[in-house]
């Protein structure tokens, strides 16, 4: 049997609550507050303590979709961030780079959150950039 406690954060909000998902044999089977960590300090709200719950939900999406011809039709990575390159720089140079905004997440992480900003910043060259938690 092969069980691991991994550490890692919570990802339903900002507060970043750290977690211990807990993995037999490579399954999810349960999650634990980090005691030490300087938010959660022991305690999950609800969320926290239901947060891998989607990961083997038979409705979470695994593989880009790109619209073709009205329907959804599964696409690898590759095409998919193409699509968006592409999409994205014929709006800037269409109607610069103030007419692309962006909305980043709660849900993500501050690294993300982070690589967001600069995505919209030092490559496309916008400060339209804001986050859901003012939404
Ligand atoms: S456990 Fe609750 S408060 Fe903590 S990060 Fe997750 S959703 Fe936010």
């Amino acid at each position: 049997m092969d069980y691991k406690n991994t550490l890692t954060t919570c990802v339903y909000c900002g507060a970043g609550c750290q977690i211990y998902v807990e993995t037999i044999d490579g399954q999810i089977t349960g999650v634990w507050p980090a005691k030490t960590h300087i938010i959660s300090e022991g305690k999950l709200c609800i969320k926290g303590w239901n947060v891998t719950e989607f990961v083997n939900s038979p409705d979470r999406l695994k593989t880009p979709l790109i619209r073709k011809e009205g329907q959804f039709v599964e696409a690898s990575w590759d095409e998919a961030l193409e699509l968006i390159a592409s999409k994205l720089g014929a709006i800037k140079n269409e109607s610069g780079p103030d007419s692309i905004g962006w909305l980043a997440s709660a849900k993500c992480t501050n690294e993300e959150n982070y690589l967001m900003n600069k995505l919209a910043r030092a490559v496309i060259g916008t400060n339209n950039i804001d986050h859901c938690a003012r939404l």
